[in-house]
């Protein structure tokens, strides 16, 4: 089991105008290029060292062993 952190929405700020935007992780992921809702700009997204994957890597990482953990209790509690 793994959460769809694909939609989990983060926000950046514009290089040109320093408007914050939103965008979420698959956006990231995929290099998507998205228009500055404060000055039009085309901002490329670019996944740098593929950051975003790592993290969401780590997340479902815990999120593994805090079912495993939760698992345990539940069958500690019978
Ligand atoms: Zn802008």
């Amino acid at each position: 089991m793994s959460l769809d952190l694909g939609n989990i929405r983060i926000s950046f700020k514009c290089p040109e105008c320093g408007f914050t935007n939103n965008a979420t992780l698959n956006q990231v992921q995929q290099g998507q290029t998205i228009i500055c809702s404060g000055c039009h700009a085309n901002i490329k997204l670019i996944d740098k060292d593929a950051g975003t994957k790592r993290a969401t890597e780590r997340i479902n990482q815990s999120f593994d062993e805090l079912n495993d953990t939760i698992n345990r209790f539940n069958r500690s509690q019978r």
